[in-house]
């Protein structure tokens, strides 16, 4: 395996964590989305999807390239999106549903989190490790490979240990 290989098998591992400790959290839907169609009447939102972030923040990467190329291989280009009443530019926004990657995101659409869910996680869960730029970077550095040893450990460990704060449990592969 080259680095680069090992740099995305490393990414992807943190990204199923963070898929983990998402979907315990419950706070989109619960806090902004469904709050946000009940007063527009249903009509489908774009929430924190404003922008084209699986390009906007990418770098010149070998790293970056191939998690485009294998999220292209896996859901299609941008281009091959097309929704009818779209309310996000991003195309990989179905106003429906959300969001179709469920794996391969850009760094900066894995980590967002809003001020007001991560003061939730602070104050709910006694969750403090994780900041939004914190996070940004942890993954942009984890996936160009600069992200030291010590620092990917910790991090694994901060979200296995912050999904156990929450009371739920993980699938054991990804411990
Ligand atoms: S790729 Fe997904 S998370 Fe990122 S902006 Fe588009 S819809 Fe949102």
């Amino acid at each position: 395996m080259n680095a680069i290989e090992r740099n995305i098998r490393r990414y992807l591992e943190i990204e199923r964590l963070l898929d983990a400790f998402f979907s315990s959290f419950h706070f989109c839907h619960a806090h902004c989305i469904a709050p946000e169609l009940r007063r527009n009447g249903n009509r489908p939102v774009a929430a924190c999807c404003k922008d084209k972030y699986y390009q906007v923040f990418d770098l010149p990467d070998a790293a970056f390239d191939r998690l485009r190329k294998e999220r292209e291989q896996l859901y299609g280009e941008p281009a091959d999106h097309k929704w009818a009443n779209a309310v996000s530019p991003c195309e990989y926004h179905d106003p429906q549903n959300g969001c179709i990657l469920k794996s391969h995101k850009s760094p900066v659409c894995l980590a967002f989190f809003c001020r007001r869910a991560i003061e939730q996680l602070r104050t709910d869960f006694g969750i403090y490790f994780y900041d939004y730029l914190g996070m940004y970077y942890a993954l942009e550095w984890l996936l160009t490979g600069v992200l030291p040893e010590r620092d990917y450990l910790d991090l694994k460990q901060n979200i296995v240990a912050a999904i156990a704060a929450m009371g739920k449990s993980f699938p054991a592969q990804m411990a």
